[in-house]
Formats: structure tokens, sequence, C-alpha cells
């Protein structure tokens, strides 16, 4: 016996909560398979009466994203700005060294100019990058055969700023720069508005949190959507052979719809099977795109010595302490709290929560033999309908993918190719710009007259190089004039 719907979602993150709330407004009955016992996905608020509640997954939402923004003030929420008043610590080589803004400053001159032509080259590579089709970069092909850690060795002559961009992939994307694609990793940046507005707190991605936690949003719209949500589905196969697609659960449920959005990680989208199968190319680069890793930890202390503090443990750091127990982990983060902060009392009766350790952002893995046009085939195959099948889930948006944005751009584009083909809406409404949100006004991000115009070293150096030569060619042309030259 199987239940008929218009349009099955799988997976009740972000990005089918969104879809299936937009549908639903539509007038079309819509059915949400997700496989845990919770709505949300990688948005995960956990509540208790210590911490009151405290997002494990994703957190923190800033201007430019207009459309979470738009969403959750629709669902009733409510963002906080995120404390800036205490300085930042930029902890290396056993130092701490406070400061504010985006990036640590740097003294020395030679490697101010190298830091200064580190970003200025990232985002300028990533103009020339379209958000929406990056393939069509005019190096795309050059850029995605190449690691970060390759374009690293070539930008960054100081160790100060190749440590630091380091830091910045390993931020950004929780992975290491050896495993991701210059063009992607490029383009993950430009998409996010660039290197300043995807780091800053304040005008940047992490200038707020949701006042009750993230989670809200998955769960205000299961609340909107009642029993169209199945909890502890996992979806096992997907059939649109004949004239409804027939979805399977783990539990043999089976439900018919006239369409289906999947809207789960690419690579989580390999357990389920279909038929017929999904495009050879679509299967084939979907298995070349793992994802991150990352554990979120957050410790509170019961005296603030300091104030509530949080910290990520990013890619190949993430893995080595994942093997750790949970107590093993808590004592190596508090050490470390102690080195920074320089205060022994971060040892004493932390209690600590932390996510398991849970897959983050989807990377982009080069094998030693990058031979292939990875990134630019990737994205174009990952939003590409297959049939009845439309596909969700951050890693297919434009605007802020690997974001709780991109989540709600991909749900909801997903969502109007369906209305598309149904005859709803002309195709030139499937891709919709949003408006600015009013609350979290975006402030452009401007640079100064020597952040553009400084030289970098190699510059620099040319330039202290072609002045010598100016200067001795000059004095030359002078020894010459005055007669100073003798002829033998
Ligand atoms: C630790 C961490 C910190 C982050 N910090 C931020 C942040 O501060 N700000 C921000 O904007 N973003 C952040 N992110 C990213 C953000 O959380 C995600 O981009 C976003 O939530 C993804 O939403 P999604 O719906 O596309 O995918 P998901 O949330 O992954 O949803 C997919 C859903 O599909 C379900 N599913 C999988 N397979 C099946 C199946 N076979 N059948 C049925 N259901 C299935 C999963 O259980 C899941 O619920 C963070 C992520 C992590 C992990």
């Amino acid at each position: 016996m199987s239940s008929k719907c218009d349009v099955v979602v799988v997976g009740g993150g972000i990005s089918g909560m969104a879809a299936a709330k937009l549908l639903h407004e539509a007038g079309l009955n819509v059915v949400v398979l997700e496989a845990r016992n919770r709505v949300g996905g990688r948005t995960y608020t956990i509540r208790n009466q210590k911490v009151k509640y405290v997002d494990l997954g994703g957190s923190y939402v800033g201007p430019t994203q207009n459309r979470i923004l738009r969403l959750s003030k629709e669902l009733g929420l409510e963002t906080y700005k995120v404390n800036e008043e205490e300085h930042l610590i930029h902890h290396v080589k056993g130092k701490s060294y406070p400061f504010r803004g985006p990036f640590p400053p740097v003294w020395n001159p030679i490697a101010y100019l190298d830091h200064n032509n580190l970003w200025r080259t990232m985002d300028d590579m990533g103009q020339e990058i379209p958000s929406e089709a990056p393939w069509k970069a005019p190096l795309a092909e050059e850029w995605d055969h190449m690691t970060m850690k390759e374009l690293l060795d070539k930008i960054c002559w100081t160790e100060s700023s190749k440590q630091l961009a380091t830091l910045f992939v390993n931020l950004c994307v929780t992975a290491e720069t050896h495993e991701v694609s210059a063009l992607w990793f490029l383009w993950y940046v430009k998409q996010c508005g660039g290197t300043t507005r995807i780091v800053s707190t304040t005008n940047g991605g992490q200038e707020r949190k949701f006042v009750g936690g993230s989670g809200q949003v998955s769960e205000r719209i299961m609340d909107i959507l009642g029993d169209r949500v199945k909890l502890e589905r996992p979806v096992t196969y997907i059939d649109q052979t004949g004239e409804n697609v027939v979805v399977e659960t783990l539990n043999h449920e089976v439900y018919e719809a006239k369409y289906v959005i999947s809207a789960v990680p690419p690579t989580l989208g390999m357990k389920i099977h279909f038929n017929p199968p999904l495009p050879m190319l679509r299967n084939q680069f979907i298995t070349r795109v793992p994802l991150g890793s990352v554990i979120k930890c957050m410790v509170y202390y019961k005296e603030p010595f300091w104030r509530k503090k949080g910290e990520f443990i990013l890619s190949h750091k993430a893995r080595k302490l994942a093997r750790l127990s949970k107590e093993e982990r808590l004592k190596k983060l508090c050490e470390l709290y102690a080195k920074v902060l320089g205060s022994q009392e971060a040892l004493q009766n932390p209690r600590y929560h932390t996510s398991s350790h849970r897959c983050g952002k989807l990377l982009l893995w080069l094998s030693d033999t990058d031979h292939f046009y990875f990134f630019a085939f990737i994205l174009r195959v990952l939003r590409q309908p297959v049939g009845r099948i439309f596909f969700a889930g951050t890693e297919t948006a434009t605007h802020w993918s690997g974001y709780m944005e991109g989540a709600v751009e991909a749900g909801e584009r997903a969502a109007r190719e369906i209305l598309h083909v149904m005859g709803q809406i002309p195709e030139d409404e499937i891709w919709q710009l949003e408006p600015e949100s009013k609350d979290v006004p975006a402030r452009p991000i401007t640079t100064t007259f020597w952040e553009r115009n400084l030289p970098s070293v190699p510059g620099l150096l040319k330039l202290i190089g072609l002045t010598t030569v100016c200067s001795a060619a000059a004095l030359c042309f002078l020894a010459h004039k005055k007669g100073l030259f003798v002829r033998f």
C-alpha cells in the first residue's frame, strides 16, 4: 500500500524544509521524508537547563544572507549580534597576539605587503569567476587543475602569510589546502562576497545568531507542515520508470509522487538506489566529493573568567581529535585555552558540549593525478534535474553555498523548478533575486588606496631592481657626459 502526493522531499534539513514550505504554500500536497529522528540536518540546537540552548551545527548569519534572514523572520525568529567587544587572539609559535577586525595585523613591512597581496589576489581571481557558472571563468581549467596549496605556494612569499592563508582555507571549508581545487575554493569565497565578508563578524558571515538557536528554522516549518513531515524514514530507493515516481524508505514504506526533490548532501545521495540509475557523470563525480571534517566544541565555565568561549576544530585536526574520548578532547581544548589566554582558570571546572564529529561542508578532492576538469563538471551536473527528480541542498546553491543561506536558495529554487514544469510559473521566475534584509543591511566592503596599490613582494623586488638599473644607467650617462669614462 503506498501513500500518494504531489512532491516527496527527501531530507529535512533547511533546504528540504524550505522547499516543502514553498510547495505547500503553492497548494501542493508535499511529504518530507527525513532519515533522522529530528529535522534540521546540519543545524542542531540542543536544549537543557544548564546552557538553555546551544547550536551544535550551523549557527551564524549575517548581511547579504537575505533569504535565510527573510525566512527566519517570517517564522518569527529574531537574531542578535555576536559579541565583538573583546579582542580576538591570534596564537602563533607559542605567543598570543590580541587583535580586532577580520585579519590579525602584521607589523613586518615585507610580511604586510605579502598579506595584502594574498587577500587582494584571491579577491581579484574571484572576480573572474561567475558565481552561477564557475566553469565559464577564463582560466577555469588551469585553476581547477591546481590545489589551493599549489596556488598559495605561488602567491605567498612569507611563511606568515602562507600560514594565515592555510588557516583561512581550514576555517572556510574545513579542509586542508592540498585537498581542494583552487577554482572551487576561489569560487566558494567569491560567492560569499569575498575574503573579508566571509571571515568578518561585523558586516560579515558571523555577525549574528538566532535567539533560541538555528534549529528552530526547520522545527517551525515542521510545525506548519504537521504530519506531512515523516521522521526516521531514510529513503533507500527511488524509481521513476512508471507513471509516478516511487520512493521507498528503509522501513519499507512506499510513497508515490509526481516529482521528487533530493535535498540531501551529494555524497549521502549515493546511499539511495535510483532506477533508472543517475547519469554516469553525476555518479562518477559525486564519489569524488567528500565532506569536510569539523568538530564544533563549546566550553562553559562556572566562573566567567573570560566569557563563554567557542572554538572549531578543523579538517585534519578534527580527524585526529575524533579518535579521542570526549573527556580527553575537553582536556586538550582547555589546555589550549589556558595557553592562549594565559590563565590557569581555563583548566578549572569546565562543562563541555560538542556535536558528534560530523561532516560539515562539501569539499572537492583532487587526486594526485589531477587530470580532471573536476569542479567545473561537478557544479554543472549537481543541480541538473534527472527526469522528475530535482536537486536542492546547500551544495547546489550559487550564493553562500555551504551555508544556511545557500540551503534556502537551493530549496526554494528546486521547488520553483517543479512549479515551472507544472506550468504554475514561467521559467524566468525560477531564479529570483532576493531583496536586501531591512533588519540586517549590508555595508559595502571597502579597501584603502594603499591596499589596492601597494606592490606585492616580487613587485617590490622588481621595482628595486628597476630602480637600481635605472640609477646605474643614469650614473653611467652622467659619467659619460662629464667625460669620466676614459678610452684606451
Ligand atoms: C559544525 C558546523 C557549523 C556550521 N556553521 C555554520 C554557520 O555558522 N552558518 C551557516 O550558515 N552555516 C553553517 N554550517 C553549514 C550549514 O549548517 C549547512 O550548510 C546547512 O544546514 C545545510 O542544509 P541542507 O538542508 O542543505 O543539508 P543538511 O542540513 O545536511 O540536510 C540534509 C538532510 O537530509 C537527511 N538525509 C540524508 N540522507 C537521507 C536519506 N537517504 N533519506 C532521508 N533523509 C536523508 C539528513 O539527515 C539531513 O537532515 C555549519 C555546518 C556544520 C556541520
